[in-house]
């Protein structure tokens, strides 16, 4: 199970898939991740275990983020104003990781998350247009009311998550998390 990288009702600005004319520049049919709009200093938390990554690509790119991955998953945190973590940690589910910011190429403050699933060391779906990265929507349950459809298709199976309602102190045990 994976979980929001932010607490509480985070808002998605950008789902996956969107805006194909902005992306098809970079070779990708669309936004290969999900942006939510959260302000300058907000803690973001580790989505799902695995060994983290800090590259700081400046004004460009990504700007500063933070890669957590495991043997199955690797997710790409991104347009950071701070890492808490360093590169080769350890790190665990629900850790606080870094702090959200608006660095490399962001048009303001927000956290861009990209997901893709991994096996045997490599990125599956490589050819799927996002160069691996998949709709991390559709595994997670931490969508409670907000608008996710955007130009995103969903499976049957998601749907039923993205109506599920629980408390925001349900979806984590880490004694590490604050919120
Ligand atoms: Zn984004």
């Amino acid at each position: 199970m994976i979980f929001s990288p932010l607490p509480g009702t985070p808002l998605i600005s950008q789902g996956f898939g969107q805006n194909p004319d902005l992306y098809a520049p970079y070779g990708m049919a669309g936004h290969n991740g999900i942006d939510f709009s959260v302000p300058e200093g907000t803690t973001v938390y580790a989505p799902h275990d695995g060994v983290a990554t800090v590259k700081d690509e400046g004004t460009s790119g990504y700007g500063l983020s933070v890669t957590i991955e495991d043997s199955k998953r690797k997710s790409v945190l991104a347009h950071l104003s701070a890492a808490g973590v360093a590169t080769g940690q350890t790190v665990y589910q629900g850790d606080p990781i870094a702090k959200s910011g608006a660095s490399g190429n962001a048009t303001g403050p927000h956290l861009h998350w990209t997901y893709r699933i991994m096996s045997g060391g490599a990125v599956q779906n490589k050819d799927n247009g996002y160069d691996g990265a998949v709709d991390v929507t559709e595994f997670t349950r931490l969508w409670l009311d907000q608008d996710l459809h955007h130009d995103a298709e969903y499976t049957d199976d998601a749907k039923a998550y993205l109506a599920m309602t629980f408390a925001s102190n349900q979806y984590l045990d880490n004694p590490n998390r604050t919120a």
